[in-house]
């Protein structure tokens, strides 16, 4: 659906992105995530033509964006970071202007204006002028107006920045739920939103990827080595001495939990799971395990691992857009 090859932007000699390549498929959500600075509003800005790259190529559809804009255009509903204002008209007037920009006849658009409407969830507001609306409203007019015309691909930048958390809620379900209809990317420095909502996850660090996948593959990506934690109803010395004998253990530690329990978390050697030897090992002793759990790396630590040196300077991320950047942060 999207082809994106050797993105480059340069703003000056300050690199934002560098060198990105991906495909979108068709039929899913997809979600770039970084830090702030790490270019994902740029590559957002790029795909959607409404900033020139310095290199490579973006295509929708089989359209080049910028070769043949209107084509490809037609294809993309975008909700930018700044969504351009309108504060004095009311939803129904700015989505009937966008809808006629889009080159909707006047017939069209009143059907295609009650359409969007009721998929986001403004109708009650419609009539309202944008300047009174919660900031939650306001991002659901943006939305609307990005689903006019009913492009295949919807683009939203942060759509979630500034909303309170029932709003949060609210946008992710109303972003689901567009994700059958529609293949969407969203951009969020906040993990547990691509998360929840995204089934294709891509980390930009520094304005380069750093990875794509499935949340649950970038999961296991860091999660190579296997650490076990148990309970076992046995004195702590005897207890380590069990286990740290097991070949493929690489280090135990063992905590007294009172009781005659005993707290153990067993690291496995790379690519080795000790886990049924450590279990025949307390049996051999009838020592019975209470509890054994293999622990995961987090995706959190997958993101913070991919984007360590994003916060040293490198080539996207800098201070100063740190600052003045974006006000969501107190949602993380
Ligand atoms: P994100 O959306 O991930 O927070 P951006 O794409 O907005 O990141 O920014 C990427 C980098 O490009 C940052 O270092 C930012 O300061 C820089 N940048 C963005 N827009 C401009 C601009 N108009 N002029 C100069 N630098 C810019
Ligand atoms: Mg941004």
């Amino acid at each position: 659906m999207i082809e994106v090859s050797g993105l480059t932007k340069r703003y000056g000699n300050r690199t934002a992105i560098e060198d990105l390549s991906f495909t979108i498929e068709k039929g899913h959500i997809y979600g770039f995530l970084g830090p702030n600075g790490a270019g994902k509003s740029t590559t957002m800005n790029i795909m959607t033509g409404c900033l020139a790259a310095t290199e490579g190529e973006v295509k929708i559809g089989g359209y080049d964006i910028f070769e043949q804009a209107e084509k490809a255009k037609r294809l993309i509903g975008y909700l930018p970071e700044q969504p351009p204002v309108y504060q004095d008209m009311t939803p129904d007037e700015y989505l009937l202007f966008v809808a006629r920009a889009k080159g909707l006849s006047r017939a069209g658009a009143a059907a295609e204006l009650a359409r969007v409407k009721s998929l986001a969830g403004i109708e009650d507001v419609s009539k309202r002028l944008i300047k009174n609306l919660s900031k939650g409203y306001r991002q659901r007019v943006g939305i609307a107006q990005a689903l006019l015309g009913g492009p295949e691909v919807i683009i939203l930048d942060e759509p979630t920045v500034g909303l309170d958390p029932r709003q949060i809620t609210e946008t992710r379900a109303l972003i689901k739920s567009l994700g059958r209809e529609h293949t969407v990317i969203l951009s969020s420095h906040i993990l547990s939103e691509v998360q929840a909502v995204c089934d294709e996850i891509m980390i930009i660090s520094k304005g380069r990827l750093a990875a794509v996948d499935t949340p649950d593959n970038l999961e296991r990506l860091l999660a190579g080595s296997v650490t076990l934690e148990l309970v076992v109803r046995a004195g702590s010395e005897e207890a380590f001495a069990a286990v740290s004998g097991i070949d493929g253990v690489e280090s135990v530690r063992a905590e007294e939990l009172g009781g005659g329990l005993v707290r153990l978390t067993v690291a496995a050697a790379e690519g080795r799971d000790p886990a049924e030897e450590v279990f025949f090992a307390f049996c051999d002793l009838r020592r019975p395990i209470l509890k054994m759990n293999p622990v995961r790396a987090s995706l959190e630590d997958v993101f913070i691992e991919l984007t360590r040196d994003a916060q040293n300077g490198a080539a996207g991320a800098d201070a100063e857009k740190e600052e003045t950047g974006n006000d969501g942060d107190i949602q993380a």
